[in-house]
């Protein structure tokens, strides 16, 4: 049979595993404005992987799918239902970036696929790759994988406007239920946090880390002020730590008293920083820190902090995994200027198909994207935004850096 011929199958998750048959079905959403151009030279740097890594015993049957702009003119809706289905069958999906429609009905098409599949967890790794332009002075020592929690806190969406009914009548009870100390006409948000939301998402990060080999998780929280949220998301997380997962937590203060500040193999620590604290620490003393498992809101200024450090914004490469679901996405936007032009760097969502390489245990195809789009950073031929700021940098387009990607392969 040729390659050509070979028939998908589809992705399984049983007992809590993901079962990737050697010709995957996987869920392939171009996005809007840059999304098409960068998703073609990601298909091409992650197709070539693929079939180098495995001699062609191995491919991914992409199934393109609508969503935003395309979609709309086609059906009439930003996310249509059969991209939904499709997405709870096919189980894997990468995404480009998606504009958000202006004007009312849905706030954002990423948040609505967020809370549509229950994508609890946002997985973003931070690192350095030699030659990105960057502010530090030894960026190589920030490597982090942050877990940031995707469906509580601020972000849930419980807010109401200045002076509108629901929220007097909310300040109202506040002020005379609960003695709290309310203005009248304030505008309201309410931010909630659940042990059972706080806790899966520090579960996947302490699961990822034994995993991976990583030796450190930090639960980053504002406890010292948000005593019964942030903190007890703190809490909540050493509690189930203790409960599940006792054999393979030490805290910090046994890797001092106990192990001479050498983590035991087959061991991780659990550990907590408070989160302004925190973005000192990542500045001052980023190698100290690996695995950081965050609320939402905390999650999300810190992840843009560390990419901007490493000056990986453009490249920074993101996940949003559920129980059985995973989509992996570019983190920035659509770039709607550069919509078209076969301008801008893929290399967001060239990084996010490593991960999804990784996720789906095919870590020598994910292995081989990373050092490949490395070298092709190494040889200065790089896409506009890196180029201006390079010494020596020559500016290719977004294909041809796809392009220098997969020579690099070879
Ligand atoms: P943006 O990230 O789209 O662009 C801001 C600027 O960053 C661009 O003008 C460009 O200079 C630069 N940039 C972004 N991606 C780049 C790349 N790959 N290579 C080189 N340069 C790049 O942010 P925005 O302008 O605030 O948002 C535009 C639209 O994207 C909005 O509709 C917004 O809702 C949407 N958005 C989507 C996502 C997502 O799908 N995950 C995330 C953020 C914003």
């Amino acid at each position: 049979m040729t390659v050509e011929n070979i028939q998908g199958e589809y992705i399984t998750f049983t007992d809590g595993k993901y079962e990737v048959p050697d010709h995957p079905l996987v869920g392939a959403l171009a996005g809007d404005g840059i999304g098409p151009d960068i998703w073609s030279a990601t298909r091409m740097v992650l197709d070539a992987a693929v079939a180098k890594a495995y001699a062609g015993q191995r491919k991914i049957c992409w199934q393109p799918l609508a969503a935003g702009e395309a979609a709309f003119k086609e059906t009439g809706s930003y996310l249509p239902e059969a991209t939904l289905e499709t997405i709870e069958k096919l189980k894997i999906a990468i995404k480009g970036p998606l504009s958000t429609p202006t004007g009312g009905g849905i706030r954002s098409l990423n948040v609505a696929l967020r809370h549509h599949f229950d994508l609890f967890a946002c997985i973003r790794p931070v690192r350095y790759y030699q030659g990105v332009p960057n502010p530090m002075k030894r960026p190589g020592d920030l490597d982090v994988v942050i877990f940031r929690e995707n469906t509580e806190d601020v972000y849930a969406g419980l807010e109401w406007a200045a002076g509108s009914d629901e929220a007097e009548e909310l300040g109202a009870y506040l002020r005379d239920k609960l003695q709290a100390k309310v203005r009248p006409g304030s505008a309201l948000g309410i931010k909630p946090m659940s042990p059972e939301g706080s806790k899966r998402l520090i579960r996947s990060a302490i699961q990822y880390a034994l995993d991976n080999g990583r030796k450190m998780v930090t639960m980053v929280h504002k406890g010292n002020i948000m005593k019964f949220t942030e903190g007890a998301f703190c809490q909540w997380g050493y509690d189930m730590a203790k409960a599940e997962f006792s054999n393979q937590i030490i805290s910090e203060a046994d890797l001092w008293d106990k192990y001479q500040g050498e983590c035991p193999a087959g061991k991780i620590v659990l550990n907590d920083r408070i989160a302004d604290a925190m973005f000192q620490q990542l500045l001052l003393r980023p190698s100290e820190y690996d695995v950081l498992a965050t609320p939402n809101l905390n999650g999300d200024y810190l992840s843009d902090a560390c990419a901007a450090q490493v000056g990986g914004l453009g490249i920074a490469p993101g996940a949003n995994v559920g129980n059985g679901i995973a989509i992996f996405e570019a983190t920035h936007g659509t770039a709607p200027k550069y919509a078209g032009l076969d301008k801008v760097n893929p290399g967001s969502l060239i990084l996010s198909g490593k991960m999804m390489l990784d996720f789906m245990g095919w870590n020598e195809a994910g292995t081989l994207v990373e050092k490949a789009l490395q070298a092709a950073i190494l040889g200065r031929k790089v896409t506009y935004d890196l180029a201006r700021q390079m010494e020596g940098g020559e500016e290719v387009s977004c294909s041809s850096f796809g392009k220098l990607i997969v020579a690099a392969m070879e």
